[in-house]
């Protein structure tokens, strides 16, 4: 295809759509009872140490010390809380950084607006794209310049949370037989914190070794994340996924193995990264504020608006910008709109599925490779050495729309060829961020009269601003998409404005002397209500899509509108931003009950 043909398009698109809609492509295997994959969760990262149970009262506890629950502690010690714990089942400080250790590992979002409190430690990220292994580094930093770590409990899970209405204060277990209590308690435990494992038939019988990449087994392969994966001379790799972890852990494995199978269900669209070492003028030219500016100038950009300048200038700004924002003009007809819109779409399509011709040398690959969705349809992907790896001798590409047949004890079989490998690395990603709020926590949320956050939630969110919610006095949760907050490319710029909101809110409450404070029935039922009314139904245009976790694996309709985000977005003139920040400066916490009592001791 090169000229926009509707018609040819469309055909194409649903045809491929169709090779992937097949019944149980969505099946995964339920890790919390699953006697063969269990292990998979198994933290390869630390050796467990054990202690003794720990009983103490603290101001705060925060589960989850990754971007979101460090900001959040860092900024509660800004506003003077003392005794903060952060607890999280980790070895260490960084979430979804201290987990994904694969080779190779990045973030494909710029590092100058994605590594947070660049400015409070005078850090210049290395590159523009930074490794996780610098993130994960720079997590550790700010949590020891905010005094975090030494109060921190890690390799312990929560159990349960549970309101003591007597005592105005949460009463936290764990794993390990601690009983905290707290006056705030913070949910910060992640969105893409579920590591997903699908059920292939016969996975269980794989007789070599196998993980998930959200654990990379460096103890089988050798290296480190920035290292060369030493033990892998010998061995036949085969890499399930090619996701956003898939295709940058590609390289890596390829110049390192014997030989790695790539098992394909869906291409990513591939654009290029362009990653490239920070010049040193970079950080002499700075001026104070200048990260905040720089995530808002990113920011401005998803959200259309006219910039002097695009700072980030990548493939987000360039690509996923546009797409979101196809152009308009008045008098302009919705069909005027839809085309211009599938066409623009259609254009950058295209250039990825040139790229892939002009990169893979072997045509029959290359074909497999080419993405034949709109953008949207998947999380893009941004990479400079994945296609460039098909090119080795030692990599073959396994097409697999539909999936594979089976697992045997030699491994992965497709369309009826055995496939014998050593080593099965599973990229197969995370439950998605539809996944409900209680499942992903991992613990019982007990509010007021006994009800759990999974009761209160049955029947989707019930918040203010995505982050309170009544019932669950001194609770916030970190905001998050598909939890009546907004969805941001940068999650970082959302964890920042969640923590600065945090802080906020106990210096305010602390001021007042609130013992306990609680969401008003009006205001949860109004903030309930704007997200209700601002749900935009895509489910026509994602209906269209290849499945994925973007398109509720093919069941776009099937998503709950409670469950949906702000619609004004991020930013301003009633953006999601202005509002946390205008409820702060006001200082009359509107929408909440406040009990002034003294708590009991
Ligand atoms: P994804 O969910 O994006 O990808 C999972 C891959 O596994 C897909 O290719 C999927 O195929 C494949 N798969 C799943 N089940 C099967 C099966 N039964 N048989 C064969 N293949 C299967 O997970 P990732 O870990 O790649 O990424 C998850 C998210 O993590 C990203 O979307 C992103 O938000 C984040 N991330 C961000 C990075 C960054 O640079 N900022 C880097 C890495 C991850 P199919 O597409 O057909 O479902």
């Amino acid at each position: 295809m090169s000229a926009f043909d509707p018609d040819a398009v469309h055909a194409k698109y649903l045809a491929e759509r169709d090779k992937r809609l097949i019944p149980g492509r969505a099946d995964i295997r339920d890790l919390d009872r699953d006697e063969h994959f269990a292990r998979f969760r198994d933290d390869p990262f630390a050796p467990f140490v054990d202690r003794d149970p720990i009983t103490d009262t603290v101001d705060v506890v925060v589960a989850g010390g990754g971007i979101a629950g460090v900001l959040a502690a860092a900024h509660l010690r800004k506003a003077g809380v003392e005794r903060i714990r952060i607890v999280d089942k980790a070895g260490g400080i960084g979430g979804t950084w201290y987990w994904n250790r694969y080779p190779g590992v990045m973030c494909d979002v710029e590092s100058y607006i994605y590594l947070p409190m660049l400015e409070e430690l005078g850090y210049v990220p290395k590159h523009r794209y930074a490794s996780g292994e610098e993130i994960r580094l720079h997590l550790e930093a700010i949590a020891e310049r905010y005094d975090l770590l030494s109060d921190a409990l890690f390799q312990t899970g929560v159990m349960t949370a549970t309101w003591d209405e007597e005592a105005g204060r949460w009463r936290i277990r764990t794993d390990r037989g601690d009983e905290l209590t707290c006056h705030y308690y913070v949910l910060a435990t992640g969105i893409l914190n579920l590591l997903k494992l699908p059920a292939i038939p016969g996975m269980e019988r794989f007789a070599g070794r196998s993980f998930h990449t959200a654990r990379w087994d460096y103890a089988y392969t050798g290296g480190g994340p920035n290292e060369p994966l030493t033990n892998l001379g010998d061995k036949v790799v085969g890499l399930i996924g090619t996701g956003a972890t898939g295709i940058q852990c590609l390289a890596p494995l390829a110049e390192a193995a014997k030989h790695v199978y790539v098992f394909q269900r869906t291409p990513s669209a591939v654009g290029v990264r362009g990653n490239r070492p920070t010049k040193p003028e970079f950080g002499e030219r700075l001026q104070p504020g200048w990260q905040k500016a720089r995530m808002d100038n990113f920011q401005a950009l998803m959200l259309g608006k006219q910039v002097d300048e695009d700072l980030t200038d990548d493939g987000w700004t360039h690509h996923y910008a546009a797409v979101h924002h196809p152009p308009r003009w008045k008098g302009m007809t919705a069909e005027e709109y839809t085309q211009g819109a599938e066409e623009l779409d259609f254009g950058i399509m295209e250039d990825h599925r040139r790229r892939v011709d002009d990169v893979v040398e072997d045509p029959a690959a290359a074909e497999i490779l080419k993405p034949h969705y709109r953008y949207l349809c998947k999380r893009p992907c941004f990479h400079d050495e994945y296609l460039q790896a098909y090119n080795n001798p030692n990599v073959t590409l396994v097409d697999c729309p539909s999936g594979m047949d089976e697992v045997t004890g030699l491994g992965p079989v497709v369309g009826g060829h055995q496939y014998e490998v050593d080593c099965l690395i599973y990229g197969t990603g995370f439950e998605p961020e539809l996944t409900p709020l209680h499942r992903r926590v991992g613990q019982d949320i007990v509010g007021r009269g006994g009800i759990t956050l999974a009761q209160k939630w049955e029947e989707g969110a019930a918040t203010l601003f995505g982050m309170l919610s009544r019932g669950f006095p001194n609770m916030f949760v970190m905001p998050a998409p598909a939890q009546q907050g907004v969805v941001t490319v940068n999650y970082t710029q959302l964890a920042v404005l969640g923590a600065e909101f945090v802080g906020g809110a106990v210096g305010i409450l602390e001021e007042r002397g609130v013992q306990a404070f609680d969401v008003s029935a009006e205001a949860e039922q109004a903030w309930v209500q704007k997200i209700l009314d601002s749900f935009v139904d895509g489910s026509h245009v994602m209906a269209a899509c290849t499945p994925s976790r973007i398109n509720n694996e093919g069941n776009p309709a099937g998503v709950n509108p409670r469950n949906g985000n702000y619609g004004r977005g991020f930013g301003d003139f009633f953006g999601y931003r202005e509002l946390l920040e205008q409820w702060l400066a006001s200082g009359d916490c509107e929408g909440l009950e406040l009990d002034v009592r003294s708590a009991a001791p």
